[in-house]
């Protein structure tokens, strides 16, 4: 009997087969036997980017050998194509380096991470994309190609969405190792908020809310060891350990109250040793330019009555431009505006769209990874670059083996 696919969260269920290669020639191999081929990482993504349609089949790299080999002297690490976040940074923090960022959760598969543009937070941190500085991607004929920072095609080949091929390892920068402390904060007012100051108050900033008032639930300051941590006035200190869902017990979050721990235990806001919840919710995010943070702020607080009834927690993060054609954070520094909604898609699409209309005025680029309803001829607009990723996916992919409907609709072919 053919096993039943869907997401982490249960909102898809895929309609292509699923096959586990367990060596490059079975991977190679199913390539070559199939006319439509998508990979499916760690299945964390809300909508139908990895469905690779009737008839085609889905490829789980999670079989394959866990490929992570670190390189100290280069400060690097080449990690497979089917390697989570989490066993990447307990090998990595073993050696002593560091990823420079990291997103909410580790749980989350690399390549299916930077294929969307999934990014942590900080003025200074680009999305986790910009951190490889190599692509190794088994193309649509079976052979391999290796795109490197200096290839002119580079801007396409890592948020890719799939679109290319299997990635089957990424290269990317390691630094030293470094410790994070956690200082959480309550009440943080909208009005008269200079977020700019605020976002680059730490390292790391989040900033929560369930809309229900104006203004923030929580604001999570990850400060660096090595960084300074000026003082935050505008808000009081946390008094009891928090989780971003009001109410929801922070046992699963990592250590708070400022203690210091390693990097990967504490840039994540959910602990590898944990699921972080049950999968009961939905995601949207929208990222635009970080100047429009206070007019977006305002925009969405005109229609917290209809966004609270549907929302678990909305978190506001920064994100540095970074370089590929497809990141929402491309060639922008960027806000973000993340809605972890309830598990209702009927009740949240409706809201999804008065999101959208709200922040239609500033450019916003959905996540990939989310659900979404903006057309994709308006995205199309949102990409300068999308015609050279149009022609790298003619170029590698020219029967079009792993494009879907979602890629399909984006290129306009
Ligand atoms: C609880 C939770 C927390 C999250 N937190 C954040 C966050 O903090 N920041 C953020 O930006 N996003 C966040 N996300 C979204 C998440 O990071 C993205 O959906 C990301 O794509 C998940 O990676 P994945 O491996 O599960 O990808 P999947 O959903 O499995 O796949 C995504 C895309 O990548 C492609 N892909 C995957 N692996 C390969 C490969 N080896 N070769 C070629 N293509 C591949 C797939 O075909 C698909 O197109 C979160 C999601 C959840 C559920």
């Amino acid at each position: 009997m053919t096993e039943t696919v869907t997401n982490w969260a249960g909102n898809i269920t895929f309609a292509g087969e699923l096959h586990r290669p367990r060596s490059p020639e079975e991977l190679r191999a199913l390539v070559a036997a199939h006319a439509a081929v998508r990979v499916l990482g760690s299945g964390h993504s809300f909508n139908e980017i990895a469905e690779p349609g009737p008839g085609g089949v889905l490829l789980s790299l999670d079989a394959l050998p866990s490929e992570v080999e670190i390189d100290t002297a280069a400060r690097t690490v080449r990690v497979g194509g089917g390697v989570r976040y989490a066993e990447l940074a307990r090998r990595v923090h073993d050696r002593g380096l560091a990823l420079a960022n990291m997103a909410s959760l580790p749980h989350i598969s690399v390549a299916g991470s930077v294929a969307t543009g999934t990014h942590g937070s900080g003025v200074a941190n680009g999305s986790l994309a910009s951190a490889v500085r190599e692509v190794e991607i088994v193309t649509a004929d079976g052979s391999t190609v290796v795109l490197g920072r200096d290839d002119p095609r580079f801007g396409g080949a890592v948020t890719s969405l799939g679109a290319l091929g299997v990635v089957t390892a990424l290269t990317l920068d390691l630094e030293p190792g470094f410790e994070v402390e956690q200082h959480l904060f309550t009440e943080l007012p909208l009005a008269g908020l200079d977020f700019e100051t605020v976002a680059a108050s730490a390292y790391s900033v989040s900033l929560f809310t369930d809309w229900r008032e104006p203004g923030f639930r929580q604001v999570w300051r990850k400060r660096r060891t090595d960084q300074p941590l000026p003082d935050f006035p505008w808000a009081a200190p946390a008094t009891e350990a928090l989780h971003p869902v009001p109410g929801m017990p922070a046992v699963n979050c990592t250590e708070q109250f400022g203690v210091p721990g390693p990097w990967h235990e504490r840039l994540p806001h959910f602990r590898a040793e944990f699921t972080p919840s049950s999968g009961t919710e939905l995601q949207s995010e929208y990222l635009l330019p970080r100047r429009f943070a206070v007019d977006m702020l305002y925009a969405i607080d005109r229609i917290r009555e209809t966004v609270a009834p549907v929302l678990q927690t909305c978190e506001v993060r920064t994100v540095a431009a970074d370089a590929q054609w497809l990141s929402p954070s491309h060639g922008r520094d960027t806000v973000a505006a993340h809605f972890t909604w309830i598990e209702d898609t009927a009740a949240v699409l409706p809201v999804v769209r008065r999101v959208e209309e709200a922040l239609d005025p500033f450019d916003a680029r959905p996540h990939w990874g989310k659900v979404f309803t903006v057309p994709t001829r308006v995205l199309r607009g949102r990409y300068p670059r999308l015609d050279e990723f149009r022609a790298l996916v003619r170029d590698l992919d020219p029967e079009g083996k792993f494009s879907n409907v979602f890629v399909r609709d984006l290129l306009g072919s």
